[in-house]
C-alpha cells in the first residue's frame, strides 16, 4: 500500500481507469457477445475527475435483465470511497489517530471520516464471513465483478 493518502488516490484512479474497457459479459446471464452499447452514465474517480461508464443492453432472450454496466476495478457499487481508502483510513485509526488528524490528513471532514470508519469495520468484518480472509484492498481484476455482486447483495439488497 502506497506511503500517502494523495499517491493511494492518483493510484487507484489510474487503475479504475485501465479497467474501464474490461471483459464484457453480462452479470446476469454471463453472456459474452450478445449486447450492445447502450448510453453511459458518470462517476467521479477518487482524484474528482468525471469519467463514463458505458452501459450495455443484453440482447440474450433468456436473460432476467435488459441493461448492464461493468463496475471497473477499483469502484465499489454506490459507495464512492474505494476499498483501499476504507482500509486505509481504518488502519490509522486502530493505530490511535484521532479522527480530526485523519480528516485532515485526507482532506476530508470530521464527519466522513467517522462514516467511513464505521463502513470500513462492517466491510472487514463482512468480508471474513463471506471468504474467511482479512479484506484486501485489491483483489483481480478477473473476481471484481463477482465481488461487487456480492457486495452489492450484502449491503444494499434493495438497490438492485
Ligand atoms: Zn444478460
Amino acid at each position: 500500500m502506497p506511503q500517502s493518502w494523495n499517491s493511494l488516490i492518483t493510484i487507484l484512479s489510474e487503475i479504475t481507469r485501465n479497467n474501464l474497457e474490461s471483459s464484457i459479459c453480462c452479470p446476469h446471464c454471463s453472456n459474452c457477445d450478445l449486447h450492445i452499447r447502450w448510453g453511459f452514465y458518470s462517476r467521479y474517480l477518487f482524484n474528482g475527475e468525471l469519467i463514463n461508464i458505458q452501459r450495455y443492453r443484453c440482447d440474450n432472450d433468456q436473460c432476467s435483465h435488459k441493461t448492464f454496466s461493468i463496475l471497473p476495478h477499483a469502484f465499489l457499487p454506490i459507495v464512492r470511497t474505494s476499498l483501499c481508502m476504507l482500509m486505509y483510513i481504518l488502519k490509522m485509526y486502530q493505530h490511535g489517530c484521532c479522527i480530526a488528524d485523519i480528516a485532515r490528513n485526507t482532506g476530508s471532514s470530521w464527519p466522513k471520516i467517522q462514516r467511513w470508519i464505521i463502513r470500513a469495520l462492517s466491510i472487514r468484518e463482512w468480508f471474513k464471513k463471506e471468504y474467511r480472509k482479512d479484506s484486501p484492498c485489491l483483489l483481480p481484476v478477473s473476481r471484481w465483478s463477482s465481488f461487487t455482486q456480492k457486495f452489492s447483495w450484502a449491503f444494499y439488497p434493495k438497490r438492485l
